[in-house]
């Protein structure tokens, strides 16, 4: 960790698919501990942004720093997942005839240890950090449940829980709340508030009610590159973001 330095720098990043700029010159800093909130139209380009933070789609140009000194563009997939960079896709993938406790445990462990999930033959610290997991996700009490189980907003925290046993220092995550109640919208904006006081979270969303409790910093994609950032207010009320929405 360079001292200072921003978890995520992204200077100048622009990537195309057949000709077609899907990024063009795109920027974002991200600070450690911090929480943004990523929104713009269908086919701005958020998910194409989330594929180079993880390595999963390389930029033609650009810089994309991790910790200050750690160049992403480098790094394939799983480096960049084992130095920390954690992704949440929007379909859960958690394993639905293993208990909310076994799945965590294989979160953990590692999916080769099946043994350990079976047997639970896990050391005291791990046992501690399960426990304060099911806290976090507030599955404690459904412990035993099967995944299959659980609601669908259940399953969805679950696989937040899975993500924070690998300890990521920056998790991505893609709308979460896509087909919550809303309750469990609400709870998922608390829980993402409570990850984030201890790691950095980017959190792509269409729901605006839920970004507006998430309160944290805005940007606004659009054409590939940043069309706005700031507080919801500030970006909301900004006429290129309304246009941009409505196609003008
Ligand atoms: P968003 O997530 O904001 O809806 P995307 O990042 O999915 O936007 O897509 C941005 C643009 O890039 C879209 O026009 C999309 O069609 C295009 N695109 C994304 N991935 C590919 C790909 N692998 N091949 C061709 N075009 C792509």
């Amino acid at each position: 960790q360079t001292q200072n330095a921003p978890l995520l720098y992204m200077d100048g990043v622009s990537v195309s698919f057949d000709g077609f700029k899907a990024i063009d010159n795109l920027s974002l800093v991200v600070e450690p501990g911090e929480m943004r909130a990523i929104i713009g139209p269908n086919g701005a380009g958020k998910t194409t942004m989330m594929d180079i933070i993880t390595g999963k789609t390389r930029p033609d140009k650009g810089e994309v720093f991790f910790e200050g000194s750690t160049d992403l563009t480098q790094l394939d997939e799983a480096d960049i997942a084992r130095i920390g960079i954690g992704r949440k896709f929007q379909k859960p993938t958690v394993f639905e005839s293993q208990s909310v406790f076994d799945n965590l445990v294989l979160a953990l462990e590692g999916e080769r240890s099946v043994f350990a999930a079976l047997f639970h033959s896990l050391d005291e610290e791990q046992r501690k950090r399960i426990e304060e997991i099911l806290e976090t996700i507030r599955l404690t009490s459904r412990r035993d449940v099967l995944a299959a189980d659980l609601s669908h907003g259940q399953k969805q925290w679950l696989e937040i829980g899975m993500l924070l046993a690998q300890d990521p220092k920056l998790l991505l995550v893609d709308e979460p709340v896509a087909g919550m109640t809303d309750a469990e919208t609400i709870e998922t904006a608390r829980l993402l508030r409570e990850i984030a006081k201890t790691r950095s979270v980017i959190v792509v969303e269409h729901d605006m009610s839920f970004i507006r409790d998430l309160n944290v910093k805005v940007t606004c994609l659009a054409e590939g590159s940043v069309l706005s950032e700031g507080s919801l207010a500030h970006v909301s009320s900004d006429e290129k973001v309304i246009s941009s929405y409505l196609g003008r």
